[in-house]
């Protein structure tokens, strides 16, 4: 049986965006300005500079993406410290860090979190009724795989 996460109704939402999709990011966030207003946000070093001055509050600043940001934000996941992932990745550039980018996805469908990677997508997230809710979400259950037999 797997475990349960009770996520409350104040999200911790992280937000994530390309160079090239960073605009894009923005214009979404300032557009849902007041909701997001009812959630934490955590982002990466340079995306969430852009937040602070346009949405004009704090967010919790990581490093840089390609520095360590992506994988910071990756750790928090698995620590359940995560309920929300907005990462517009850029589909059209390879990155520098594209490993980074693809743990990062992984990791936010391992451990069963909500997650866009677009803005029709995101705003299907931001205006379910489930995020003004308490919610319970399944933690998948990794036992199995924790007891497996390895061989020496
Ligand atoms: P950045 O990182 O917000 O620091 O630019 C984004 C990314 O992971 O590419």
């Amino acid at each position: 049986m797997s475990d349960v996460r009770k996520i409350a109704p104040r999200k911790r939402i992280a937000l994530v965006a390309h160079d090239n999709k960073k605009a894009d990011l923005i214009d979404w966030a300032e557009f849902n300005k007041l909701v997001l207003a009812k959630h934490d946000l955590i982002a990466t070093g340079t995306t969430g500079k852009m937040l602070e001055e346009k949405l004009d509050r704090p967010v919790k600043k990581m490093l840089s993406g390609p520095l360590g940001g992506d994988q910071q934000i990756g750790a928090m996941i698995a620590e359940g410290k995560i309920d929300v992932l907005i990462f517009f990745w850029d589909p059209m550039e390879a990155q520098a860090h594209d490993s980074d980018v693809k743990a990062l996805l992984r990791l936010g469908v391992a451990w069963n979190i909500l997650l866009a990677c677009d803005r029709a997508t995101a705003d299907f997230i931001l205006t379910s009724p489930l995020m003004q809710q308490y919610y319970e979400t399944q933690i998948p259950d990794y036992s199995n795989y924790l007891k497996r037999k390895v061989t020496r």
